[in-house]
């Protein structure tokens, strides 16, 4: 008998259940308003819009969750959790039973470009897991016990959103005990194996995190004319 060919979905799941509290606002920094529209909107519509997304999830705090429903009818809304891996790991328990690739981004991120999502998705024909990445403009140090010690800037990378995997390795690394900020390291930490790699992120993609990126992300506004 012929089995029912199913076809694979690529979701995206948009964390948005941080409080902000190194923005000093009331308000999550991912609800707060540029050019009247609030920051989680931008990359909503991104992945909304994007012809290679079929579905797309938000993870909000208990105090949006009206908010979300309400505001973003075509998306799928889960709780988040206490960390950010937990607010990912809500999101991955409402995939479609679908979904092949999954695209981690900050809600705090509202410049994704779609370039950056062609990249993401053609380079994981190859790989499990891409993030985008930009090389740092100034020099870099670790500090350590003794002092500092000076890092290779051609060799370092700044790591951004979306993170995107085969489902199953990311829920794999989820299931771990492992913990870390980012999928990536989730993910290498768990299976040192896995086949990871990098494409070229976005100096727009910058994440809300102080007074100042409100603004830089307003003259990008202005000069990419979104
Ligand atoms: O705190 P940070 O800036 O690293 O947060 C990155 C993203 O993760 C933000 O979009 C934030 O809303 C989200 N987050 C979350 N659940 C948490 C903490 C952060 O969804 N518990």
């Amino acid at each position: 008998m012929l089995k029912e060919m199913t076809k694979k979905i690529n979701t995206a799941i948009i964390v948005a259940a941080g409080s902000g509290t190194r923005l000093a606002s009331e308000i999550p920094k991912q609800f707060l308003k540029l050019r009247d529209t609030e920051i989680l909107s931008y990359s909503v519509r991104t992945f909304l819009t994007h012809a290679q997304i079929d579905e797309v999830i938000i993870v909000a705090s208990e105090e949006y969750l009206e908010h979300v429903k309400e505001r973003y009818p075509k998306c799928i809304i889960v709780r988040g959790g206490a960390t950010r891996q937990d607010s990912v790991q809500n999101g991955l328990s409402v995939c479609s039973p679908d979904t092949q690739i999954v695209l981690i981004h900050d809600a705090a991120r509202p410049l994704i470009p779609t370039r950056v999502i062609d990249d993401c998705l053609a380079k994981l024909k190859t790989l499990d897991g891409v993030a985008p990445t930009l090389q740092p403009v100034n020099s870099m140090v670790e500090l350590t016990d003794s002092g500092y010690r000076s890092l290779p800037r051609h060799d370092m990378r700044i790591m951004q959103t979306p993170q995107c995997f085969h489902i199953n390795i990311l829920k794999a690394a989820h299931a771990s005990t492992y913990t870390a900020t980012d999928e990536l390291a989730l993910v290498k930490q768990h299976d040192p194996q896995a086949r990871l790699g990098f494409v070229e992120g976005a100096p727009e993609n910058i994440k809300v995190t102080r007074q100042i990126d409100l603004e830089i992300i307003e003259m990008y506004l202005r000069k990419l004319e979104v």
